[in-house]
């Protein structure tokens, strides 16, 4: 049956001869999986606005503060410096996506990626809502500039605008902090340059890509389309098409002689965001959105036969192999919960208040009386989750040894403060020391260390300073 949805077999649905882009318009379809899948995007939407004011122990649920290098993720607080903890978190991250790629392919993509989620629960609504029907979208394309055309085509691109620009918001949230952004938005852009324009930026890429680009990220752009033939095999569940089973197919509307079920209707092909005809077999630019099998569970029911031609089942267990073993999977879970157990142990043993001390400009004052002074700058780095008023003792106990603190700052939770420290001994050998922090959080008393230190003293010998000038750290 010749078809205005025949896909030319060298080249993709949404490429023409001379290689520009064919407009996809996808038809609305119904179903479990779409009803699924609308549930939940708007379960999704709603957590993604939600998520920059949401908060774990009084810290952020998700902060990715990249400009002062301060992460927040499921109220655990670390740096950028926290090499271990960035280490298990990416590795985690990577592993995850790796895991479920193997086992149920681009489940991702079509379910919970931003791309599919924001441009059905928003775009794909505002085209249905103003232009009407996908074939009514295509007329109106193709008719000439009325004013009609002008109004809706006008109309479409404000509420586009009001789409990507909470998208945006929400987003920019999530780098600079709920409250923080809000504060922002009470001033003049001008007064905060640098996240407006982002913001504007950002609003603009939003813009472009899901209201205009579209399908054509998934295809040629999207480095994880790119990833899915290396972590996919044989026994990944993804959606496809019974070939056994729809074959042959219908060739035209008289044709009496197929056996196969498929009654080449091209539904499954018109309701595909990506365009791609399913029935070829297994294709990168599918996302998996399952969008064909209920087209094509709901042809088959008004047909008369067993739904289920094209469905989610892996390529093994299309032809028929028993005793599916998912050896690449059980590989990723293992690696996986080891990286799990080493985020585990170093969150275990990482300690809520990180100390290091460095020295200030001047290695040392000698007074009148010979009383030597050092400054050093003691760093205190917050990890508890709250603010925390902090105090500052050196160890261990010397006679003759004194120091002065001019401020005891609070320490914001997340946040690094600066101690000063001047410290006064007599110009004789000294032991190396210690700066312990201790503070109060939740009631209880926490105590970190930095690594020992020198003080500096003028050699008696020679006037040169005497002791180590390298820095200290946790
Ligand atoms: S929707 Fe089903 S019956 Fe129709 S063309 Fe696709 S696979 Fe064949
Ligand atoms: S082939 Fe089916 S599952 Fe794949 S993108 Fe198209 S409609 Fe979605």
């Amino acid at each position: 049956m010749a078809s205005s949805f025949d896909l030319h077999h060298e080249r993709l649905a949404t490429t023409n001869a001379s290689g520009g882009r064919i407009k996809l318009y996808p038809a609305d379809v119904k179903g479990p999986y779409r009803t699924g899948r609308t549930l939940v995007s708007y379960g999704l939407i709603v957590f993604f606005l939600a998520l920059p004011w949401l908060k774990v122990n009084g810290a952020p649920l998700l902060l990715l503060d990249i400009v002062h290098r301060h992460f927040s993720i499921l109220g655990l607080q670390f740096r950028g410096d926290d090499a271990p903890i960035l280490f298990f978190v990416l590795g985690l991250f990577i592993l995850t996506i790796a895991l479920t790629t193997s086992r149920w392919g681009r489940i991702w993509c079509g379910w919970a990626c931003p791309q599919t989620v924001f441009i059905d629960g928003f775009y794909r609504r505002i085209d249905r809502w103003i232009e009407g029907s996908a074939h009514s979208q295509k007329l109106l394309d193709q008719s000439p500039w009325t004013a009609k055309k002008w109004v809706k085509k006008g109309l479409k691109t404000v509420l586009y605008c009001i789409a990507s620009m909470v998208i945006t918001h929400s987003f920019l949230a999530v780098l600079v902090g709920g409250p923080q952004l809000w504060q922002m938005m009470q001033i003049s852009p001008f007064h905060n340059p640098g996240p407006a324009l982002l913001m504007l930026g950002s609003t603009a890429f939003i813009l472009v890509e899901f209201g205009i680009f579209r399908e054509q990220f998934c295809i040629i752009a999207c480095p994880y389309g790119r990833l899915q033939s290396v972590l996919q095999d044989d026994h990944s569940t993804v959606v496809l098409y019974d070939e056994k089973r729809g074959e042959s197919r219908k060739k035209d509307r008289n044709d009496t002689t197929h056996s196969g079920d498929c009654i080449n209707c091209y539904r499954c092909v018109q309701v595909c965001p990506t365009g791609v005809d399913i029935r070829r077999g297994l294709q990168m630019e599918c996302i998996q959105c399952t969008a064909c099998i209920d087209a094509c569970d709901t042809v088959m029911t008004k047909i008369g036969k067993r739904k289920g031609l094209i469905r989610y089942d892996s390529m093994s267990g299309m032809s028929g192999k028993k005793g599916v073993r998912h050896i690449r999977s059980i590989l990723y879970t293992v690696v996986l919960l080891l990286f799990a157990a080493g985020l585990t142990l170093t969150l275990r043993y990482r300690q809520p208040l990180r100390v290091e001390v460095l020295r200030g400009t001047t290695p040392f004052q000698i007074g009148n009386d010979h009383i030597v002074t050092n400054h050093f700058r003691i760093h205190v780095y917050n990890r508890t989750g709250q603010n925390v008023p902090v105090t500052v003792k050196l160890l261990p106990h010397v006679d003759h040894l004194t120091w002065v603190i001019p401020n005891l700052p609070t320490v914001l939770s997340g946040e690094q403060a600066i101690v000063d420290i001047f410290v006064r001994f007599p110009q004789k050998p000294m032991p190396k020391i210690v700066a312990e922090v201790s503070a109060q959080s939740d009631g209880t008393l926490i105590r970190s260390k930095s690594d020992p230190f020198e003080l500096v003293a003028p050699d008696t010998d020679s006037g040169h300073p005497r002791g180590d000038n390298s820095t200290s750290h946790d």
